[in-house]
């Protein structure tokens, strides 16, 4: 046996390998050391998606010569004084991002504490320590990589395009920017356009750097959360329900200030918009928890991007009962996005390709100005009459009021389905059945969270026909269902008969409601998930008790059902994610006709 020890530039670069997986990583740690060090401005230049260099300069602390020469050796750390692995209160912790990003790449370190008349420098070639000298700079510290992994030539060949690691850099200093409003973020390149994250005061600084991130769409878009419970802080933006991404790619987590992907998070947050948007869509989301340092280990990897939470339970219930607060706080709000979507549409953008109706692709929007400046109105009949006052509608005293509510008064329906209502400043249109649907299914969810669903028996037992294996499942099912109302008996083989209904769902098709109840038991199959699938079952249910499409309803019955949207939270949404209402603000109409 010949064991012996590893010299350390050779430790250097094991350790490398963990630490420095790609140009991103090297970022993160330089930028993080940046923050550790209280820098209000960091800059970051990249080249070649920083393979061929990364410099980040801060208005930090700055080094000290003794702490330079020491802060790139390895398990050399300012941050762990007192050596509590416990109680980390800083970004980095472990002492060795310097010494490996030194050990497979050119680096050069120049620092100026706040308190000094020059700086010095020192420079770490392929893990050789040069002596420091004396260079004129800024209070600060500038931290230079460049030719990362040149020596390195196994790593080397596993990097990205220069594009992908240019924008893997972008994401990670989002991130760390999302984080940090107070400080002024400047990331520029050959590489790169020019992002200027400049610093956002005080009192609304996150709300104002997500907007610098996300876009104003997003703020626009979604609904803060903040809620405090047994010592964990959640605070942030959610998306509104209507305002989703079809991957996770737009939902940003973090801890204690630190940027971290936690299945534990990401599945409190599922669990809370499960009640509104389709599996397959993501809500944008951008948290921030926070707990005592001491209830979560962040030492679980050297990238530092999980953590363990002592307490998972408790934070997954404080963040899934924060996000629904907030989205039962957003109410019946639906995203103004799709009032954007609507307008678009409606101006009648010439589609490229115009699915609806390929053979008949000539009226294009041009075609149609065409046609109004040169047709002779006088001479076409269908527009004779108009001028003629008897045609219009006289709203009455009670109406005019209702402008006051936010959505409006109902004047009209349209194609069986659609209600047109006018509020103070805009046109909405109202989808009724997906309406009315959230309305019964929130009125079935909160009778059965108060144990008092009522049932309604049929006058005669309805018999529905199915298969044998849809009558086994449902009469397995049939004690919970009962629970919520639903009374069904097995009939011979093939039926089953159903004597009672839940009273909410008013007079549903009996024969609908159970085949669609059959459906979703096959899908769901086990009997044990079904106590679970509880507000999945009543959602299939609800649907059967709303107004169809295709029932016209007179102006009252449209009111009433605004005024309850109004009242009803969640009502922006059906229970499938799509909107139930969209709302065309009055200068938006004026615009389409060229007005304003
Ligand atoms: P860690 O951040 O885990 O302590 P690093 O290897 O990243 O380990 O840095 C080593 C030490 O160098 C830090 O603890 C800190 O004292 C010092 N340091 C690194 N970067 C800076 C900087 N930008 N400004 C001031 N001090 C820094
Ligand atoms: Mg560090």
């Amino acid at each position: 046996m010949l064991i012996r020890r590893l010299p350390d530039d050779l430790v250097n670069r094991i350790a490398a390998g963990e630490v420095v997986e790609r140009p991103a990583s090297v970022v993160k740690e330089l930028v993080e050391n940046a923050i550790d060090a209280g820098a209000m401005r960091i800059g970051i230049v990249t080249a070649k998606g920083g393979k061929t260099l990364i410099r980040i300069t801060d208005d930090g602390s700055g080094m000290a010569e003794a702490d330079l020469s020491l802060s790139v050796e390895r398990h050399a750390t300012s941050k762990l004084p007192d050596g509590q692995l416990e109680d980390i209160r800083s970004l980095g912790f472990r002492g060795e991002a310097l010494a490996s990003i030194g050990a497979v790449s050119d680096l050069s370190i120049r620092s100026r504490p706040q308190n000094q008349d020059a700086g010095l420098e020192i420079v770490l070639a392929r893990g050789k320590l040069g002596d420091p000298h004396p260079v004129a700079m800024n209070k600060g510290t500038v931290v230079e990589v460049a030719n990362l992994f040149a020596a390195v030539p196994a790593r080397l060949k596993f990097l990205k395009s220069d594009r992908a690691e240019t924008g893997a850099i972008t994401e990670i200093v989002k991130r760390l920017a999302m984080a940090n409003p107070e400080i002024h973020f400047r990331l520029e390149g050959a590489d790169r356009k020019t992002t200027n994250w400049t610093a956002q005061t005080a009192e609304h600084a996150q709300l104002g750097r997500l907007t610098q991130i996300m876009g104003a769409d997003f703020a626009g878009n979604s609904t803060p959360v903040a809620l405090s419970r047994h010592g964990v802080v959640v605070q942030g933006l959610v998306g509104l329900p209507t305002f989703t991404r079809a991957n996770s790619l737009s939902q940003f987590y973090f801890v204690n200030g630190r940027s971290v992907r936690d299945k534990v998070l990401i599945g409190a947050v599922r669990a809370a918009f499960s009640d509104f948007i389709f599996r397959d869509r993501f809500p944008v989301v951008c948290l921030f928890i926070s707990v005592e340092p001491t209830d979560v280990d962040v030492n679980v990897h050297p990238a530092k991007s999980e953590v363990r939470f002592r307490d998972a339970g408790g934070v997954r219930s404080a963040v899934l009962r924060a996000v629904k607060e907030a989205l039962d706080e957003a109410g019946f709000r639906a995203s103004s996005h799709i009032g954007d979507a609507t307008l678009a549409a409606f101006s009648g953008e010439p589609s490229p390709q115009s699915p609806s109706n390929p053979s008949h692709s000539q009226p294009t929007s041009a075609s149609w100005s065409g046609q109004a400046s040169s047709s002779h109105v006088p001479n076409n009949p269908t527009l004779t009459g108009l001028n003629e006052p008897s045609a219009r509608y006289d709203p009455g005293p009670s109406e005019v009021e209702n402008n006051n509510f936010p959505l409006g008064s109902a004047r009209a329906q349209l194609f069986e389905n659609y209600i047109v209502a006018q509020s103070e400043d805009s046109l909405i249109l109202i989808d009724q059945h997906a309406a009315h649907e959230r309305l019964v299914y929130e009125k079935f969810k909160a009778e059965q969270v108060a144990g008092n669903i009522a049932s309604q028996a049929q006058l005669i037992p309805v018999v529905v026909e199915l298969p044998e294996d849809d009558c086994d499942r449902l009469e397995a099912a049939a004690p919970m269902l009962e629970k919520l109302g639903l009374y069904l008996e097995r009939f011979g083989d093939r039926a089953i008969t159903v004597r009672e209904t839940p009273a909410v769902l008013g007079q549903p098709d009996v024969i609908l409601l159970v085949n669609d109840l059959a459906d979703g038991l096959a899908e769901w199959d086990n009997i044990e998930v079904l106590t679970k699938r509880m507000e999945a079952i009543i959602g299939r249910m609800a649907c059967h008790g709303s107004v169809r499409s295709g029932r016209l309803l007179r102006v009252d019955e449209m009111n009433a059902l605004l005024r309850q949207m109004e009242a009803t939270p969640h009502s922006g949404q059906c229970i499938h994610g799509r909107p139930t209402y969209v709302e065309l603000k009055l200068a938006d109409i004026e615009r389409l006709f060229g007005r304003s």
